[in-house]
């Protein structure tokens, strides 16, 4: 009876370990970087993934974007009225991107900087929908950002206009 009691103990112990608590919202926000090996915000070293890979690693909604070259709805983005002093990253590799400095206030509905840091952005010319635009991608993982264009306030007169959801924000308080 002894050891009857004892099993059912040890199973009842088990299922309770089984059970798995809901994801809160902050951990899901942070989805990509905790289960991405690629996701590095010091390496810079060009990378070469297939999309086939990253379907299986980022969020449907960033898959979209940064592969497929989505534009996320205009006024809908978490960046897109948002003035906290930190840095930009790519949300799929870690890349440094923009710096809050250069972010500004724009009626797009989109997050619109006026400069982007050198090392981390590269350009396609993109003719897609009957327009010339120029493309802007991530330079270490080709992932699709944005579009820019020239008409950006001073001191550039340029306008990276940004999908929020390929952004991800450090502010400088919680920097290490
Ligand atoms: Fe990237």
């Amino acid at each position: 009876m002894k050891i009857i009691l004892s099993i059912l103990i040890i199973i009842s112990l088990q299922m309770c370990s089984q059970i798995k608590q809901p994801e809160n919202p902050k951990t899901m926000e942070n989805f990509t970087t905790k289960n991405n090996p690629y996701y590095s915000r010091t390496d810079r070293t060009k990378l070469s993934v297939p999309n086939s890979e990253w379907k299986k690693i980022l969020s449907p909604d960033l898959y979209a974007v940064a592969r497929e070259a989505d534009t996320e709805r205009p006024f809908t983005g978490k960046y897109n009225k948002f003035d906290e002093l930190g840095e930009y990253y790519c949300a799929v590799c870690g890349n440094h991107l923009f710096r809050s400095d250069s972010k500004f206030s724009s009626t797009c509905g989109w997050p619109s900087f006026f400069e982007a840091d050198k090392e981390g952005v590269a350009y396609n010319r993109d003719t897609k929908y009957g327009m010339e635009r120029i493309e802007v991608v991530c330079k270490r993982c080709d992932s699709h950002l944005g579009h820019v264009f020239n008409d950006g306030p001073p001191p550039t007169g340029t306008r990276y206009c940004m999908n929020s959801v390929s952004l991800e924000f450090v502010g400088d308080s919680e920097k290490k």
